[in-house]
């Protein structure tokens, strides 16, 4: 399986552009056979194209043994960009909730304060119509 695709590396000149005439990107194997190998590729090779622009940019690891551990390192950090994930929404769904309940407080605080105003409004009104009927009375 690996010698197959190990034997499509070749140093003849990387092509730029594929069959689907797209300009090929530079894009990184993440399977057990060729991890982190980079190659240039169709952009829609794993969209299910039938494209069959290929070339390696990097040349095969060594051995098996590098092949598992590499596979096991980047296995690994996947996991960990995962729990790094889980804990950032996590932590942005706690913020959010804090910051809507923080939201319905002000928004209660700012009711109260409108109708304290409106009270005050018709307090000042009334005490100057007193004011007013005092005047006229003297
Ligand atoms: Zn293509």
């Amino acid at each position: 399986m690996s010698s197959s695709s190990s034997n499509r590396f070749r140093r003849d000149p990387p092509p730029t552009h594929c069959e689907c005439e797209e300009p090929v990107i530079l894009q990184t194997s993440k399977t057990i056979n060729f991890p982190l190998r980079r190659f240039l590729g169709c952009v829609n090779y794993y969209h299910g194209s039938a494209c069959e622009t290929f070339y390696w940019v990097d040349p095969d690891l060594p051995n098996e043994y590098y092949k598992k551990e590499v596979f096991k390192l980047m296995k690994k950090v996947k996991l960990n960009e995962n729990k790094i994930d889980e804990e950032l929404k996590r932590s942005f769904d706690f913020e959010r909730s804090t910051m809507q309940k923080q939201a319905v407080v002000l928004q209660m605080e700012l009711k109260e304060m409108k109708a304290s105003i409106g009270f005050y409004r018709k307090l000042v009104v009334f005490l100057c119509m007193v004011v007013f009927i005092l005047l006229l009375v003297k």
